[in-house]
């Protein structure tokens, strides 16, 4: 799999924002708002794979829900392929959003709540196939779904049976078969991985990586997992509370990571080289609630490397090289 060389990025967000207004008392009075996600800004390449990782309750997945609208984002700009998916006063007619989520797709956490158990597999991936009349009848609906599975290493002849006949890695199949059916250019793996066993998600990463090289697909891989995203990604994005701490290629992330709570990160994952000995650093706490979430650096309460600076000051953004930016009081 390469990255594009493509200048134009297939899909740019900038400054996307998703607060959750929180309501109290008989008249639902807004007493303070959640900010998810808080001033992100990325691009993901034709044919690049882009991860986005941080640990539970750290807005990835509400951003890539906002991106693809399935949340409606409070502020920024989406733009795909050069057309406006989300931006302040700007609304895309239903007609042109339809057209555009042809091209857009998302693949869930949970292969278990993510099939309807009264479809058919026929039906699960052809339903998008029906909605933009893309097939006529039953017979070539089927054909058009066998040809899915068998893409996506299933046996064509499960096309009748339903999601409680199959185990969970294949049900993540039948997921990936869903949304490949409308041919689209983006998806959000939207931590399509994490509900899986250890050997399963290798399986299913691989089978990503192959169907990339094999229809030109971007992704945004949402995950929690940094050892899963560094097999997959092209770059990465770390978030903490919302907004992104540091952002760089994968071999600079993983090689040369600047951001306290990226180097935090990195040292829990397991190394093949055990002659490799890194320092765990034990982040203390949980992260804090965005809803009031800690001034200056959002990090500081946890954050190994704290100045008093980092208290009350907002820290800047700084670069590392190319392409690698951090946010943090510490010098590059
Ligand atoms: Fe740590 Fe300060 Fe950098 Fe935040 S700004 S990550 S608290 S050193």
């Amino acid at each position: 799999m390469t990255s594009s060389d493509a200048k134009a990025p297939l899909l740019s967000v900038r400054g996307l924002r998703k607060h959750f207004p929180v309501r109290k008392g008989v008249f639902s009075t807004v007493v303070g708002h959640v900010k998810a996600v808080d001033d992100v800004s990325f691009d993901v390449g034709e044919g690049e794979t882009l991860g986005l990782v941080g640990e539970s309750g750290c807005g990835k997945t509400t951003a890539g829900r906002s991106i693809l609208r399935l949340i409606e984002p409070t502020a920024g700009e989406v733009t795909f392929a050069g057309e406006t998916v989300y931006a302040p006063g700007v609304r895309p007619s239903s007609r042109d959003m339809r057209a555009m989520r042809r091209h857009m797709q998302i693949i869930f956490q949970d292969p278990y709540a993510s099939l309807n158990p009264r479809m058919s597999v026929a039906d699960i991936v052809g339903e998008g196939l029906k909605v933009h009349g893309l097939v006529s009848g039953r017979r070539e609906l089927e054909d058009r779904v066998e040809e899915l599975l068998v893409r996506v290493r299933l046996d064509p002849s499960y096309v009748n049976r339903y999601p409680h006949e199959f185990s969970g890695g294949q049900r993540q199949r039948i997921g990936i078969a869903r949304a490949l059916s409308l041919r689209p250019r983006f998806i959000v793996c939207d931590e399509a991985v994490s509900a899986l066993d250890v050997s399963i998600q290798a399986q299913i990463i691989n089978l990503l990586m192959d169907l990339a090289d094999e229809f030109g697909l971007s992704y945004l891989f949402v995950a929690h997992d940094l050892s899963v995203v560094r097999h997959i990604s092209h770059r990465v994005a770390v978030m903490y509370l919302g907004r992104i701490v540091e952002q760089a290629s994968r071999d600079d992330l993983f090689g040369d990571p600047r951001h306290p709570y990226t180097k935090a990160l990195l040292s829990a994952v397991p190394r093949a080289d055990p002659t490799r000995k890194v320092e765990r650093i034990v982040l203390q706490g949980d992260v804090p609630s965005p809803l009031r979430p800690p001034s200056g650096c959002a990090f500081h309460t946890r954050c190994p490397a704290v100045m008093d600076v980092c208290r009350h000051e907002f820290p800047p953004l700084r670069e590392a090289g190319e392409g690698h930016t951090f946010r943090c009081h510490l010098e590059a």
